[in-house]
């Protein structure tokens, strides 16, 4: 690969590390800091500003200071920035990369991969800023005219996950911008770097103070929490886990806060007999070992069709078992550590309950000791369908085989959770496929296909996987209010 990550010092040296409100990096109250570090290796990385609640407060402000102005800015202009934004992203690609990888250690190549996909937001909502909907048209009375049009909502609070801490930002920073709306962004703690620096870089382009500020602390619940009690904040993009996605629907609906909800998934990856086998086992590897697991989109329960559910668990595990494991900085390695102790120890405690209950182990079962939080690519076969691995978000690389007998089973199996972001599924069949893909209770599907993501298409789920979609022309709604002005002729 000829392009390779940048020194990490270099890099480092130039993240931004403060807060930035109403156009200007700031300090956090009393200068307090929390260090930010490298799953691959443990070590700190660098020291970022740790947000008060009046520094969340102060970036509130600054955001509804600046709405009116930005909000009445001609969308060509909005296009116009996003437009930049998209080309300085894309000539920054190694430098962004450089720092996902860092903050997260996945491998360079899906590093590489998440500044692509964050840049096609900038590009897709440049390109929706000047195609805001609207009609013009007579009552029924025959007298009255009727005017609908979209406006910004209004100040935003973005609050974005660790595990794709660039793409996450974009695909939220991107339509609220282009639909006028100013906006607070909140990364997440264990990985804010590469939101800093995409904040530096708008900053960089000319943005009016107070459009776009950033706030990164330790305490998210004292700090960013009560700025939903606010009226100044309009609207709430939140990506994360069910658990903390609920907490903060509680909290919006006593402000009647508009709210977008993109949270955990448990993805039923399903094979029938009649599918290609080495198809389905490459898409298999793809859905599983993505970002190491660590995705919400990643498939959680392979269920396959008893004929061939031996076949394909041990051809996967012969593929999972080739994968090696390191830092994503090193180009020799293709699948990165988890981004914590704790997310190991969750994931371990998850095949210790399979393996308890009857699953046998084909590849992997356990960490992988030495510095860095890795985890053994896994492979476990015959799960029973009551092991917790089954139920919950395993956020790791480990593959849980279900074995299921006909049509029916196999969509009951699917619709089996209280998850329902998206589904795969594997047959020849075309009508089969259709059939099924209509039938399981998710936001997206894919049909003989694992990568399913695009800035051109909405992404979301259903059920517990949340509320709102991101990306398409879906996406940009999600920042509109619609309004409707009355008149006689
Ligand atoms: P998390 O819920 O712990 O944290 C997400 C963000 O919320 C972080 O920035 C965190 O600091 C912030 N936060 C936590 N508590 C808060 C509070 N009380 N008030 C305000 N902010 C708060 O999730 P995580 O561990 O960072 O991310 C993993 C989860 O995200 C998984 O469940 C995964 O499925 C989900 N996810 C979903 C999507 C999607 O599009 N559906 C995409 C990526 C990740």
């Amino acid at each position: 690969m000829s392009e390779r990550p940048l020194p990490a010092a270099e890099v480092l040296g130039a993240v931004p590390r403060r807060l930035h409100v109403g156009g200007l990096w700031r300090d956090a109250e009393g200068c307090r800091t929390f260090a930010v570090t490298d799953p691959a290796t443990g070590s700190a990385l660098v020291e970022v500003a740790d947000a008060a609640p009046g520094d969340a407060r102060a970036a509130l402000d600054a955001a509804r200071a600046a709405q009116r102005a930005w909000g009445g800015s001609a969308p060509a202009e909005r296009a116009a920035l996003l437009r930049a934004a998209d080309a300085a992203l894309r000539a920054e690609r190694l430098r962004f990369a450089t720092l996902i990888v860092l903050e997260t250690g996945k491998p360079w190549s899906e590093a590489l991969g998440e500044v692509d996909y964050a840049a096609d937001y900038l590009r897709w909502y440049a390109e929706e800023a000047v195609r805001l909907p609207g009609r013009y048209g007579q009552a029924p009375t025959g007298s009255g005219r009727m005017i609908v049009t979209r406006a910004p909502v209004g100040p935003c609070l973005l609050i974005a996950p660790w595990n794709f801490p660039l793409a996450m930002v974009a695909r939220k920073v991107a339509p609220a911008l282009a639909a006028g709306c100013t906006v607070v962004v909140k990364p997440a703690e264990q990985a804010p770097l590469a939101a800093l620096a995409l904040v530096g870089l708008l900053a960089g382009l000319d943005l009016p103070a107070g459009v776009v500020n950033i706030v990164t602390t330790t305490a998210p619940a004292q700090v960013v929490e009560p700025l939903l009690r606010e009226p100044a904040l309009r609207k709430v993009s939140f990506t994360g886990s069910t658990a903390v996605g609920r907490r903060l629907l509680a909290v919006a609906a006593d402000g009647v806060l508009r709210t977008s909800m993109e949270l955990g998934g448990n993805a039923p990856f399903v094979v029938f007999a009649d599918a290609d086998l080495d198809h389905a086992v490459e898409q298999a590897l793809y859905a599983k070992l993505r970002n190491g697991g660590e995705a919400c989109t990643a498939a959680n329960r392979m269920l396959v069709e008893r004929p061939v559910a031996r076949e394909f668990a041990e051809r996967l595990a012969a593929r999972m078992a080739q994968r090696r494991v390191g830092p994503g900085s090193d180009l020799a390695c293709d699948l990165g550590p988890l981004i914590d102790e704790r997310a190991v120890a969750k994931v371990d405690g998850l095949v210790a309950d399979a393996v308890a209950s009857g699953a046998e182990v084909l590849t992997g079962g356990g960490r992988i000791d030495g510095p860095g939080h890795f985890y053994a690519p896994t492979v476990l076969a015959d799960v029973p369908r009551a092991a917790r691995i089954v139920h919950e978000e395993i956020f790791g690389p480990v593959a849980a085989i279900v074995a299921f007998d006909d049509e029916q089973e196999a969509v009951e199996l699917a619709n089996a959770s209280e998850y329902g972001l998206v589904a795969y599924v594997f047959t020849r069949d075309l009508g089969r496929a259709l059939r099924v893909g209509e039938a399981v209770e998710a936001g997206m599907v894919g049909l003989n296909k694992a990568a399913i993501a695009s800035a051109a298409a909405p992404f979301g789920g259903v059920k517990a996987s949340g509320l709102g979609r991101e990306g398409g022309p879906e996406g940009i709604e999600e920042y509109l209010e619609t309004r409707y002005l009355a008149f006689d002729v």
